[in-house]
C-alpha cells in the first residue's frame, strides 16, 4: 500500500529484509536532498541572506517536528547528531564520563558497550551488565540488585534489541532506576520506524535516536536531553556557530543546543530526517504498527515450519527483526545463497558479539521488517530458504 513511495522498490527486485541496518527512503525524503543541493544550498545560522535563512528555518524546522513527535518539553532539548553512536559516545564522554558505574543490558549493540571500554570501564570495574533470562528477557530483579549496590548509577539500556527484536519496557526500567537515584539513557536506534514514542510517559533522561533507521537519510540522528541538564552538560567538541563570544581569554559558549552542534551540520540530512517524520506523520503508528506485525506474525510462522531452524526467543515483546540458525548449517553459507537469490538479509553477530557468547554462537540470519514488507515478501524469502537448504544438506 505503501511501497510505491519509496523509489527503492520500483527501481530494485531485491526482497529486502535488512531495515534493522538501515530502511528504505520515501520519495519525499529523497527529493529533499536534491532540493536543497540544487535549490538554495547554504550554511545554517550563519550568513543572513535569503537561501542561508531558507536552510536554518528547514534545519530548525525538523528540531521542531522531532520534538513534537516524540513529545520532548523544548525545542532545546533536541540536539542533532551522525545517529545514535555518536550520541551515546557524546553523553559517555561528557555527562557519564565521571559516573562510578554504569549499568548495560545484555542485549546491547557494540555502540552502547565500546564507548565504556574506552573508558576503561570493564565488567566489575566500572560496568555492570543486567542479566537476561533464557527468552533474552530483561531481569528486573537483577536489575535492582544491581542499583541497590551501585546507587547513583548511569544506566544505559537499548530500547530494542537490533539482534533479537526484543522490546525492553523503558518506562519501567526507568521508574526503578530513578528511585535509585541512576540516570538512564536509551538507545533508541531500532524504535522508531516501529513504534511511537512519547518521551514524557518514558520519563529518560537521554534518550538517543537515528535518522537512517527512521526513514531519513544517513548520518543524521539525534540526541534528547532532559532540560534540567542541559546547563552543566559540557559539549564533547566545540568550535564554530557553538559560542556567544570569543578572545584569547576564553570563549562563552551558546546556549542548547547550539552549543553542542559545532561546526557544519548535516544540513541536508537534517532537512531530510524532518520530511521523514512528516512522512510517518502521514503514514501514521497506527497502520505502521498494524501492517508490520501481521507480517511479522506470518514470517515467524512460516519460519516455524522449516526443519532444524534455532530461535533464541519467542515473540513476547518482539518487534523488527528475527534472528535464527538452522542445525548443523553455517549462518555465512545462507547469507551467500539468499544473495544470489536476491534475498537481503544480515548473516552475523549484528554487532552483538557478548550476547552471541553467551548463546555460544558465532552469529545469527537475522530478518528485519518495516511496515512496506508485506507476505510476498515473506514468501520470497521462505521459498529461497528452501532451496538453501537443500543446496547445504
Ligand atoms: N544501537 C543499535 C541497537 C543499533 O541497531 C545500531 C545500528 O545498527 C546502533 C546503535 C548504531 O546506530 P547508528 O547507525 O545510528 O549510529
Amino acid at each position: 500500500m505503501f511501497r510505491k513511495d519509496f523509489p527503492y522498490f520500483q527501481n530494485s527486485k531485491t526482497v529486502y529484509l535488512d531495515n534493522g541496518a538501515t530502511t528504505q527512503k520515501p520519495k519525499s525524503v529523497i527529493d529533499s536532498q536534491v532540493e536543497y543541493y540544487e535549490q538554495y544550498c547554504s550554511n545554517t545560522h550563519r550568513s543572513n541572506f535569503g537561501h542561508a535563512n531558507k536552510a536554518t528555518s528547514e534545519f530548525e524546522k525538523t528540531r521542531k517536528l522531532l520534538k513534537e513527535f516524540i513529545n520532548a518539553s523544548k525545542n532545546e532539548e533536541i540536539i542533532f547528531t551522525k545517529g545514535v553512536t555518536e550520541s551515546i559516545n557524546f553523553i559517555a564522554s561528557s555527562y557519564a564520563i565521571d559516573f562510578k558505574t554504569v549499568i548495560i543490558s545484555s542485549l546491547e549493540h557494540h555502540s552502547n558497550i565500546v564507548p565504556w571500554h574506552m573508558q576503561n570501564r570493564t565488567l566489575g570495574a566500572g560496568l555492570e551488565v543486567v542479566n537476561c533470562n533464557e527468552n533474552l528477557d530483561f531481569d528486573l530483579e537483577h536489575f535492582e540488585e544491581l542499583l541497590k549496590a551501585n546507587p547513583n548509577a548511569f544506566v544505559s539500556i537499548t530500547h530494542v534489541s537490533n539482534a533479537f527484536g526484543k522490546v525492553h519496557d523503558v518506562k519501567t526500567i526507568t521508574k526503578l532506576a530513578h528511585k535509585y537515584g541512576a540516570v538512564v539513557m536509551i538507545d533508541a536506534a531500532q524504535s522508531l520506524a516501529h513504534f511511537k514514542v512519547d518521551i514524557q510517559e518514558l520519563d529518560v533522561d537521554f534518550y538517543a535516536i537515528s535518522g537512517h533507521k527512521t526513514f531519513a537519510p544517513t548520518g543524521v540522528g539525534a540526541i534528547y536531553i532532559k532540560e534540567k541538564y542541559l546547563k552543566n552538560i559540557k559539549p564533547y567538541q566545540t568550535g564554530g556557530a557553538t559560542i556567544h563570544e570569543v578572545d584569547y581569554s576564553g570563549s562563552i559558549l551558546l546556549d542548547s543546543p547550539y552549543k553542542f552542534e559545532a561546526g557544519t551540520q548535516n544540513i541536508a540530512g537534517v532537512i531530510g530526517f524532518g520530511k521523514a517524520l512528516e512522512y510517518i506523520n502521514h503514514v501514521r503508528y497506527e497502520n505502521i504498527q498494524s501492517l508490520e506485525n501481521k507480517v511479522f506474525k506470518y514470517l515467524n510462522e512460516e519460519l516455524s515450519k522449516l526443519p532444524g531452524i534455532i530461535f533464541y526467543n519467542d515473540l513476547t515483546n518482539c518487534v523488527g527483526s528475527r534472528s535464527f540458525n538452522f542445525k548443523g548449517i553455517i549462518h555465512d553459507d545462507i547469507g551467500i545463497l539468499l544473495d544470489k537469490m536476491q534475498i537481503a538479509v544480515r548473516v552475523g553477530h549484528h554487532c552483538a558479539q557478548p550476547i552471541m557468547k553467551k548463546l555460544g554462537i558465532r552469529g545469527t540470519i537475522r530478518v528485519s521488517t518495516a511496515f512496506y514488507n508485506d507476505y510476498v515478501d515473506v514468501d520470497k524469502l521462505i521459498e529461497a530458504l528452501k532451496k538453501a537448504l537443500s543446496m547445504l544438506k
